[in-house]
C-alpha cells in the first residue's frame, strides 16, 4: 500500500527495513532516576511497531554542552553500560537505533554556556563564554569520543545535531560567529568545526556504522546560510564521511512556526527537495509529517530518501505496522498540537501525548485483561470519554457509549473547524475506527436517564461541558450576542467589526477563525511567514508585506496584562504574532458595560468606550454539564466524573484524555 515508504535503504554496510526514521526528541527520561530502562520500554515498543531507524533525544558529549545544568550527557564509560538496556530492547524488537549528540553551545541555559563567540541568544539566559582554540579541539574529540562509546553500547551510528540553532549551527552562520581566526570569518572557515567533528567522528567508528548530519537547510533567522552555502556544506559533508543528511528547519530564535499544528502538512519537503539533487548520500526531510500518506507522496516524488517523524511515534508506536497491514484508519495521528510533549519538556516535565497518554509512561500505564468483565456505562462521547469507552473495551469490559448529539467529538468537534486545527478530525476519526474495533456499544441522539444507567456496574460520567453564559446588561435581548460554540457549530457568519469577550484558548482560536483569509494556499502560508522559497536570501527569509485582515476586531480580557499568547508555551506565541499580523486589537483591563445597538459598552482606564461591533462573540470559558446531578448520590460507589463535567476550568483535553484512560486502567 506504501511501497515507498516501506521499501528497505541499503547503506552498503547495513540496510534499513524501511524508510521511516523516527526523529529525535526530548522525552525528559534522558534525566529520570531510572530513565534508560523505561527509554528502553518506549523505544522498544516503536522498534517493535516497525520503525526503519531510532534516533534518541540529544545527549551532550560534554558538561558544558549540556542544554540545561542536570540534561543528560554521554560521554564516559559509565555511560556504555547504562545505554546497553536501551539497545538490546530496540535490537530485540528488530530495530535500529542512533544516539544523538547535541551541544546547545549559547542555547545553554546555564552561565558555563559557549559558542562561537560571545554573542547571546535572545532566547536564552546567560551570554555564552567564545570558545578558545583549544577548547574548540577538545569539543572535536569529545564528539568523536562520544560516537565510539555509543557504539560500544550497541548503537547502530549517531546523529550530529548540526541544526536548530546549536552550537554546530552557531559556529556556521555568520549571526553568531564573529571569530577572527581560522574558525571563522570565511564561509570555509565557519564549517570547518562541523566538518572536523564528522572527520574526527567518522575516524573514531570506522567505515560500518551511520553517522547522520542534521543540517539546517533553512535556518529563518537573519544572517543565515544562503541556499549555495547549504549545499557546498552538504556536499562537504558526504566527502567526510557522513552517511546520511537530515534536514534541520529553522533555529529556536525563529520567529516562524516549524512544527505547530498551524503549519501545513508537510511544509518543508520542498527544502530538502532542493539540496537531495547535490549530493549521492540518502537525504531525510521532516516537520509536519504525520500520515502514511504524506510520507509516501513525498517519497514517490523524490522528494527525499526517507522521511523523519517524531511527535507521530508518541501519538502511535504502531504507525508502521497499521501502514503495512492496511489498517492506516487505526493510526492515533498525530496533530500537532504540542500540548503533552514539547510544552511539557520546555516546563521541565516528562514528554507524554495528548492522544496518547501511554507515550513515555509505558512501564507505569499498562493495559491488561480485566480481571472480571463488567458492563459499564459511559455517558458522553467526548475526548474523555472516547478515550476511556475504548481503554475499558479494550480490556473486556463491556461497554456503552451515550451520546445526546448525533456524532461523537464532544469539543474536538468545535476544535477541528478552527483554521489550523483540522487535524483533530484526525482524532475523530481514530476513535470512530477504536469503537468499532474494540466493540463498544455506541448509542447516538441518546440523553442518558438515571433509569438507563441504573443495571451498569460502573458508570463513567464525562458529560463535557457548555459555554458559560455571562451577566451583562443587554445581553439577552441583543441579536448581536452569539456564543462560541454556536458561532462555529453553525457557522453563524459575523459582520466587519467582532468583539470577542474572552482571550483565552477559545477566544484566540475564534478570532484567528474570524481573520483567517478565505483561501489560504501552502504558498500563501509561506509567504505570510516571510519565507523565502528560492532560497536567494541569506537563512530563507525575506522583508514582507503583513497580511492584514478587512475584519475590524477586538479581543477583550478583564485582567490586565498580556493576552492573546493562548495556553501553549510554544505555540502562544505563534497565535499571538498571527493576531498582530492581522490587525487584531487586544484590550486587557477592562469591565463590560452593557451592550445595545450603538455596540458593546466597556470602560478602560477610567474612560467609557463604545466598541461599534456588528457581532459579539462571548468566549468566557465553560462550565460543567452534569445530568441529573440531583440523583447521583444514588450511583454511590459505580460513579466516576472525568474530564470536563469533573472541572471545567483550565479544562484541556490532555488532562480530559489522561483521565479517561487511567480510569480505564483502574476498573
Ligand atoms: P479560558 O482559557 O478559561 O478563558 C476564558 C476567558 O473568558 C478568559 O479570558 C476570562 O478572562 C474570560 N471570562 C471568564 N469569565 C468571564 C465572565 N464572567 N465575563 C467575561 N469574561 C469572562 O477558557 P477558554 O478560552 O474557553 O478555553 C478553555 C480551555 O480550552 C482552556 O483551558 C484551554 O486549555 C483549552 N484550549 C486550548 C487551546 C490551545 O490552542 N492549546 C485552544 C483553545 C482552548 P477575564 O476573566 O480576565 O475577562
Ligand atoms: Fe502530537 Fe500533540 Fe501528541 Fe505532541 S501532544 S505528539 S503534538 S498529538
Amino acid at each position: 500500500m506504501y511501497p515507498h515508504l516501506l521499501e528497505p535503504l541499503d547503506l552498503g554496510f547495513t540496510k534499513l527495513k524501511n524508510r521511516v526514521l523516527m526523529g529525535s526528541m526530548h522525552t525528559g527520561l534522558e534525566e529520570d532516576k531510572s530513565g534508560l530502562q523505561k527509554l528502553a520500554e518506549f523505544y522498544g515498543a516503536r522498534a517493535k511497531g516497525g520503525v526503519g531507524l531510532i534516533v534518541t533525544g540529544g545527549f551532550s558529549p560534554n558538561f558544558r554542552g549540556r542544554l540545561h545544568p542536570f540534561s543528560a550527557q554521554f560521554s564516559k564509560e559509565k555511560h556504555v553500560n547504562a545505554h546497553k538496556v536501551v539497545t538490546e530492547t530496540v535490537h530485540k524488537h528488530g530495530g535500529k537505533i542512533a544516539l544523538q549528540l547535541l551541544h546547545a553551545g549559547r542555547y545553554a541555559m546555564h552561565p558555563l554556556a559557549l559558542s562561537a563567540s560571545g554573542i547571546k541568544a535572545p532566547i536564552a539566559k546567560f551570554a555564552p563564554f567564545e570558545m578558545s582554540r583549544r577548547q574548540i579541539n577538545n569539543t572535536i574529540k569529545d564528539f568523536a569520543n562520544s560516537a565510539k562509546l555509543a557504539q560500544q553500547a550497541g548503537y547502530d551510528g549517531v546523529e550530529i545535531m548540526g541544526s536548530e540553532g546549536y552550537l554546530i549551527n552557531q559556529f556556521i552562520c555568520s549571526r553568531t560567529n564573529a571569530r577572527y581566526d581560522e574558525w571563522g570569518g570565511s564561509y570555509e572557515n565557519r564549517i570547518r568545526f562541523a566538518l572536523e567533528i564528522v572527520r574526527a567522528t567518522r575516524r573514531q567508528v570506522g567505515s560500518d556504522f551511520i553517522i547522520i548530519f542534521r543540517l539546517s537547510m533553512l535556518d529563518l533567522v537573519e544572517q543565515g546560510s544562503t541556499f549555495e552555502e547549504v549545499v557546498e556544506l552538504a556536499q562537504a559533508l558526504e566527502s567526510a564521511g557522513v552517511t546520511l543528511i537530515n534536514t534541520g528547519i529553522g533555529w529556536h530564535e525563529a520567529k516562524v512556526p516549524t512544527i505547530a499544528t498551524q503549519v501545513p502538512r508537510a511544509a518543508f519537503s520542498w527544502v530538502t527537495e532542493k539540496v537531495k539533487p547535490h549530493v549521492s548520500i540518502p537525504v531525510i526531510t521532516c516537520n509536519r509529517i504525520n500520515t502514511p500518506e504524506d510520507a509516501e507522496r513525498i517519497l514517490a516524488s523524490g522528494q527525499a530518501d526517507m522521511v523523519s517523524m517524531a511527535r507521530p511515534f508518541l501519538a502511535d508506536p504502531e504507525f508502521v505496522r497499521k501502514a503495512s497491514e492496511s489498517k492506516r484508519e487505526l493510526i492515533n495521528t498525530c496533530i500537532g498540537c504540542n500540548q503533552a510533549c514539547l510544552d511539557n519538556v520546555f516546563k521541565g516535565k516528562r514528554a507524554s501525548c495528548l492522544v496518547n497518554p501511554i507515550a513515555c509512561y509505558e512501564t507505569e500505564l499498562k493495559i491488561t485483561p480485566a480481571d472480571k468483565a463488567k458492563r459499564i456505562a459511559v455517558v458522553g462521547a467526548g475526548p474523555a470519554g472516547l478515550a476511556c469507552a475504548t481503554t475499558l473495551a479494550e480490556r473486556g469490559h463491556e461497554v456503552e457509549l451515550f451520546e445526546k448529539n448525533d456524532r461523537i467529538g464532544g469539543q474536538f468537534r468545535l476544535a477541528m473547524q478552527i483554521p489550523g486545527k483540522e487535524e483533530f478530525r484526525e482524532t475523530i476519526r481514530y476513535f470512530a475506527n477504536r469503537i468499532d474495533q474494540t466493540g463498544v456499544t455506541l448509542r447516538l441522539d441518546t440523553e442518558a436517564t438515571k433509569d438507563m444507567l441504573d443495571s451498569f456496574d460502573e458508570i463513567v460520567m464525562a458529560s463535557g461541558v457548555e459555554p458559560r453564559k455571562i451577566q451583562l446588561k443587554g445581553i439577552d435581548e441583543s441579536s448581536k450576542v452569539v456564543d462560541y460554540q454556536t458561532l462555529i457549530r453553525e457557522k453563524v457568519p459575523v459582520g466587519e467589526r467582532v468583539a470577542v469577550i474572552g482571550a483565552g484558548g477559545i477566544g484566540v482560536d475564534v478570532a484567528s477563525m474570524i481573520t483567517e483569509p478565505q483561501e489560504h494556499t501552502l504558498e500563501d502560508w509561506l509567504h505570510d511567514w516571510g519565507i523565502d522559497k528560492s532560497m536567494s536570501h541569506a537563512g530563507g527569509l525575506y522583508p514582507h508585506p503583513e497580511s492584514i485582515s478587512d475584519k475590524q476586531v477586538w479581543l477583550l480580557q478583564r485582567k490586565k496584562g498580556r493576552m492573546g499568547k493562548g495556553p501553549g508555551k510554544t505555540t502562544g506565541w505563534i497565535h499571538k504574532r498571527t493576531l498582530e499580523k492581522r490587525g487584531v486589537e487586544m484590550l486587557s483591563g477592562l469591565s463590560y458595560e452593557n451592550i445595545d445597538d450603538k455596540g458593546l459598552h466597556i470602560k478602560l482606564a477610567g474612560q467609557e468606550k463604545v466598541l461599534d461591533a456588528d457581532t459579539v462573540v462571548v468566549c468566557a470559558g465553560q462550565e460543567s454539564v452534569r445530568p441529573f446531578e440531583d440523583k447521583w448520590q444514588q450511583f454511590e460507589g459505580k460513579l466516576h466524573v472525568i474530564g470536563g463535567a469533573d472541572y471545567a476550568g483550565e479544562l484541556d483535553a490532555v488532562r480530559a484524555i489522561r483521565q479517561g484512560v487511567e480510569l480505564a486502567i483502574k476498573l
